[in-house]
């Protein structure tokens, strides 16, 4: 099968690397049936994280299911499924607490299409491994096009997390979508848009170079604000009216993994800044 892998800063190539198959009885293959691109695969083909290169890239994606394990009973071959970003058992402690994120079995953050921790492949690949995959795998609800799904793997998720955790203890607050990133920050603006208040109490603003949401303020009938650093945003950008979500990017997006705050190292769960409200 083939890979798509980074190579360098601005080469993507696709290798050829063998077919997988099932090796234990919790596994499943899968192969991607549309996959798309998260704010950090644009970051890391560019050279913007300190990732590394010479790794098969890609992390969002709705697949196929191609064979499943003896003890994989949720999935069967021929669903459609969404693929997360990371791998988790579904059985330690913080996974029974829905916290998949902090699983204790494979810890560290392991998940797919970066080098940050373990070689789980990419899933701009044609195949993929998912070694949990009862626990793991989401089958597609009928009728949904899995490339209307392919960001459920993170991006969109990410975005609805922030939001409505933040929503469901604030109910009809006013939203600050604050990002430097356009996906994350668009899924955001839809949450907000979709999860109650509406566009008479969102705003978006922009980070340093993240100029993304200016030209699409005026569609959603929304106020584009340029907010100067992202982790003073609660402090002193934003109303006090107003609920702030910072989706961790002000570690994630510097050159250096730092948050330019409080120095917090780079992809923690949550940001350690002690200004931004992410849960995360
Ligand atoms: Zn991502
Ligand atoms: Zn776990």
């Amino acid at each position: 099968m083939r890979a798509l892998w980074f190579e360098d800063v601005g080469q993507l190539i696709w290798r050829e690397v063998e077919d997988l198959v099932v090796t234990h009885p919790l596994e499943a293959i899968v192969r991607p049936v549309a996959s798309t691109t998260c704010d950090l695969d644009r970051a890391i083909v560019h050279g913007l994280v300190p990732l590394g290169n010479g790794f098969p890239i890609g992390h969002e994606c709705v697949a196929e299911v191609l064979e499943v394990g003896s003890a994989v009973h949720r999935v069967a071959v021929g669903d459609l499924v969404v693929v997360p970003w990371h791998i988790s058992c579904g059985v330690c402690p913080p996974c029974r607490k829905a916290l998949p994120t902090a699983c204790t079995t494979v810890p560290g953050l392991q998940g797919y299409g970066a080098s940050i921790a373990g070689d789980w492949g990419g899933l701009f690949s044609e195949q993929a491994r998912v070694p949990y995959a009862d626990a793991m795998l989401t089958r597609l609800p009928p009728g949904v096009e899995p490339a209307a799904a392919a960001s459920v793997s993170d991006n969109l998720t990410d975005a609805f997390v922030c939001v409505t955790r933040g929503l469901s203890r604030h109910p009809g607050a006013r939203v600050l979508v604050v990002s430097s990133l356009p996906s994350l920050g668009l899924f955001a603006v839809d949450q907000a848009m979709a999860a109650g208040p509406g566009r008479s109490t969102t705003s978006i603003g922009a980070v340093g170079a993240g100029m993304w949401p200016k030209p699409w303020a005026p569609m959603w009938g929304l106020k584009w604000t340029p907010v100067p650093n992202i982790c003073n945003t609660r402090s002193s950008s934003a109303p006090p009216a107003t609920v702030g979500f910072c989706v961790r990017l002000c570690c994630v997006w510097r050159p250096a993994g730092t948050c330019p705050t409080r120095g917090c190292s780079l992809l923690i769960p949550r940001c350690r800044c002690g200004r931004c409200t992410s849960e995360t």
